[in-house]
């Protein structure tokens, strides 16, 4: 039978709703067979996620998805089968911790600004102890009747040009691949699908990833339709890059992304478990 990976996931680390033993029981039981837990810029999950994978028969792959700063835009890059004890690496995410703190005040101050009181403490709460994301000032603005959704929150509030924006810098493309490739990592863009990139810009990206040391793409991916699913895979084919399937799972909140039910890899793309490095026998 075909193994089912997903690799791309997220748990109460970040800023999914489930928390890691949990996560990888209902993998267990949507029929995951490989399952990467990718918390943004935190390897906090990991162990737990371990454990819990060794009890329900799982395997884990430990990850990363690493917020970058590319050309004035944010980018998220996977770190597949990282070294969770790897110094380097978590120094460099203590870094992006701390700019998630600074930028989580930044926020909050901006709300209240535009009479919205309580957002700091309202987000802490949604995020209970993790590292503090956007999602969890969307969960806190729905909750506070602001918006009728998070997609709502994400449209009114927390972009550009909106009350509750807060820009900012984080790691670079060189960092983060070092980081990932240091700590024996395979790095991976994640759902290219997601940034409006124009086809010269996405050019320009594969080949500034690739001469940083990248090696994957995440071809399929819960937020890629079918037609960008095909897109990805000619990318990936002409540029000799592997291609990954993730669900980029956050929690049942959220119906319509469900773990493991993926789309296979379009013909003549080459899976990321085929790479050097990989951990398991493919
Ligand atoms: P952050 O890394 O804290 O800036 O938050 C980014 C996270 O917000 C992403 O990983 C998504 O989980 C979530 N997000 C971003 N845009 C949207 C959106 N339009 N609707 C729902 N969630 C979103
Ligand atoms: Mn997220
Ligand atoms: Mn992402
Ligand atoms: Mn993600």
């Amino acid at each position: 039978m075909d193994v089912c990976y997903d690799l791309h996931s997220h748990s109460t680390a970040s800023d999914g709703t489930l928390a890691p033993a949990t996560l990888l029981e209902q993998a267990r039981a949507a029929g995951v067979d490989v399952l990467a837990l990718t918390d943004h810029d935190t390897l906090a999950g990991v162990a737990e996620a371990q454990a819990a994978a060794q009890a329900v028969g799982l395997s884990l792959i430990p990850g990363v998805e690493i917020s970058v700063s590319w050309r004035h835009m944010t980018l998220h890059v996977l770190g597949l089968n990282i070294s969770p004890d790897h110094q380097p690496l978590l120094d460099g995410l203590a870094g992006l911790q701390d700019y998630r703190v600074w930028r989580a005040e930044e926020i909050a101050r901006k709300l209240e600004k535009n009479g919205i009181t309580g957002a700091l403490k309202g987000a802490q709460k949604h995020c209970r102890g993790g590292i503090l994301s956007r999602t969890h000032f969307a969960h806190f603005l729905v909750e506070a009747g602001r918006a009728a959704s998070v997609r709502d929150v994400f449209r009114h509030y927390l972009v550009r040009g909106k009350p509750g924006f807060v820009g900012g810098q984080w790691a670079s493309m060189e960092d983060a691949l070092g980081w990932i490739r240091d700590a024996g990592g395979l790095p991976v863009i994640a759902h290219p699908a997601r940034y409006g990139l124009t086809r010269s810009k996405l050019n320009r990206l594969v080949s500034e990833f690739q001469a940083a040391g990248g090696v994957g793409i995440e071809v399929v991916s819960g937020s890629h339709s079918r037609d960008e699913t095909l897109h990805m895979a000619a990318v990936a084919r002409t540029n000799d890059l592997f291609a990954s399937c993730g669900s980029d799972y956050h929690g049942p909140e959220k119906p319509w992304v469900e773990l493991g039910r993926l789309r296979g890899l379009p013909d003549g793309c080459t899976p990321i478990w085929q790479a050097d490095g990989w951990p398991l026998a493919a």
